[in-house]
C-alpha cells in the first residue's frame, strides 16, 4: 500500500542528510516530523515539525510511530531497536537489520566477507589479554597471529564517522598503544592498502525489490572525510560494470530496502574491495541532487512510500566539492565565487558554527565532460580559499 502525499513522514536525526531529505519529501506535498535530541538541526529547523527527545524515548517513538505513516533514518547510528519498536506501529525503511550490520564493522565485515564480498584482510581486536602491559603482550599475540596485516589501520568498530576513531598503526609494537585509545572498544585492524582509487555506487532499492543505481562516483579523501566526488569515476567500464552488480547483490542479500551507499577501494590490479555500507544516503550521492533525474533523496521519499522508483541517468558530467567549516577560519566565504559560474550549483546546510572538519554545505559544478567539471570545481576550490 503506497502513502499518498499530504501524509506525515518520520525522520531519525537532524543532520544534513536529513534536511535533503525532508527538502525532497516537501517537495512532494509530504510532511515531515524529525525525531533528533539536539535543537537547531539542519534538518529539524526545516521541517513541519521536531519531536526533541532521544532515539530511544520510548514516548517519543509511540508518538512519532502513531503520527507517521512511514519513518526512516539519515544515518546508521540511530538504535537498531528504535527503528523495530517503530516498525510495529507503521512502515519502517531502511530495516533495523540494514542498520544493525551497517553500524557495526565487525558485523559489517563478518557479513561481507561470508557471502563472498572481498574486502581487505583485517583482524578483529577485543578480546584483549588481561594485562596492565598491553605493550609487551600485543606485539606477541599480534605479530603471531597476523604477519601481513601491517602496515595497517585500527578503526573503532561503532560510531567512526569521517575518519574519525581510527588510527594507523604501522607495525606490531604500536597496536598496544593505538587500542589503549580506543577506550576499551572492539576494534577492526584493517591492512593499509595501497589505493588506485575510491569509488562509491548508491542503489535504491524498493519494497517490490525493484533496483535502481545511480551512476559511480570517484571519491578523493583529505584526512579521512570525502573531499571531491567526481562522475561518472574514472576507471574502467569493467570496473564500473563490477562496482553496480556488487552493490546490488550486497543490497539483495541484505534484503534491503531503502537506498543504499557501497564504498569501494580499486586496487592497481582493478580488483575492488568493498570498504564499508552505509544504509542511507550518502555524501558521495549529493551530485544526485543537480546531476540526475532523480536524488538520492527523492529515490529515499519514494521507497519509504512505497511509490515507484525514479531514473538515476544524469544530465552530463558533475564534481561535487565538500565545504568544511575550517573554509570559515577568515569569516563567511565568499560565495559569489561559486554563484558566478552559471553551471555551479551552492548547497550549505544552515549549521550555525562553522567547526574545522565540519560539512557544513557542497558545491557541485556540471559540465559535458567529466575533465570540464574537474576543472572549473578546482578553480573554484582554490579561488574560495583565496
Ligand atoms: P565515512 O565518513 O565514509 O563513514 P569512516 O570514518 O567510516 O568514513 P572509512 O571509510 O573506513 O572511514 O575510511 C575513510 C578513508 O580512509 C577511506 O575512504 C580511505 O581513503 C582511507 N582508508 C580507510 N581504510 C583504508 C585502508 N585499509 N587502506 C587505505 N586507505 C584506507
Ligand atoms: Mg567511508
Amino acid at each position: 500500500m503506497s502513502i499518498m502525499p499530504g501524509a506525515m513522514l518520520g525522520l531519525l536525526g537532524g543532520g544534513q542528510l536529513g534536511r535533503m531529505f525532508t527538502m525532497a519529501a516537501q517537495s512532494m506535498g509530504y510532511r515531515v516530523t524529525v525525531l533528533d535530541p539536539a535543537d537547531n538541526g539542519p534538518s529539524s529547523s526545516i521541517a513541519d515539525r521536531h519531536l526533541r527527545a532521544d532515539y530511544l524515548d520510548s514516548d517519543a517513538l509511540h508518538e512519532l510511530g502513531c503520527a507517521c505513516a512511514g519513518v526512516t533514518t539519515e544515518f546508521e547510528n540511530v538504535p537498531a531497536e528504535s527503528l523495530r519498536i517503530l516498525a510495529e506501529h507503521c512502515v519502517v525503511s531502511p530495516a533495523a537489520s540494514s542498520v544493525t550490520i551497517a553500524q557495526d564493522r565487525i558485523l559489517e565485515k563478518k557479513f561481507l566477507a561470508t557471502n563472498g564480498f572481498e574486502v581487505a584482510p583485517y583482524a578483529v581486536i577485543q578480546d584483549l589479554p588481561n594485562s596492565n602491559n598491553l605493550d609487551e603482550v600485543l606485539p606477541q599475540v599480534h605479530s603471531a597471529l597476523f604477519p601481513g596485516l601491517f602496515p595497517a589501520i585500527l578503526k573503532v568498530s561503532r560510531f567512526g564517522y569521517d575518519g574519525k576513531g581510527q588510527v594507523r598503526v604501522g607495525n606490531a609494537a604500536e597496536l598496544g598503544s593505538a587500542f589503549a585509545g580506543m577506550n576499551g572498544e572492539a576494534c577492526v585492524l584493517e591492512q593499509l592498502l595501497p589505493l588506485e582509487s575510491e569509488v562509491s555506487v548508491i542503489v535504491a532499492r524498493g519494497f517490490d525489490g525493484e533496483v535502481v543505481t545511480f551512476p559511480v562516483s570517484e571519491n578523493q579523501h583529505r584526512h579521512g572525510i570525502l573531499d571531491v566526488s567526481i562522475i561518472p569515476a574514472r576507471v574502467s567500464p569493467v570496473i564500473i560494470e563490477r562496482a553496480r552488480d556488487i552493490a546490488i547483490q550486497i543490497a539483495e542479500k541484505l534484503d534491503h530496502c531503502g537506498v543504499l551507499c557501497v564504498e569501494f577501494f580499486v586496487l592497481a590490479d582493478g580488483r575492488l574491495l568493498v570498504n564499508e555500507i552505509a544504509p542511507r544516503p550518502h555524501n558521495s550521492g549529493h551530485y544526485t541532487l543537480d546531476a540526475c533525474i532523480t536524488s538520492q533523496f527523492e529515490q529515499q521519499v519514494r521507497i519509504l512510500c512505497g511509490m515507484p522508483l525514479g531514473s538515476a541517468a544524469m544530465h552530463g558530467a558533475a564534481v561535487m566539492v565538500n565545504l568544511l567549516g575550517d573554509l570559515w577560519q577568515r569569516g563567511e566565504p565568499r560565495w559569489e565565487q561559486v554563484l558566478r559560474h552559471p553551471a555551479a550549483k551552492l548547497h550549505l546546510y544552515g549549521k550555525f558554527a562553522a567547526r574545522p572538519g565540519r560539512k557544513m554545505g557542497h558545491y557541485t559544478v556540471l559540465a559535458e565532460t567529466v575533465e570540464a567539471a574537474l576543472q572549473l570545481a578546482l578553480e573554484i576550490k582554490q579561488s574560495l580559499q583565496g
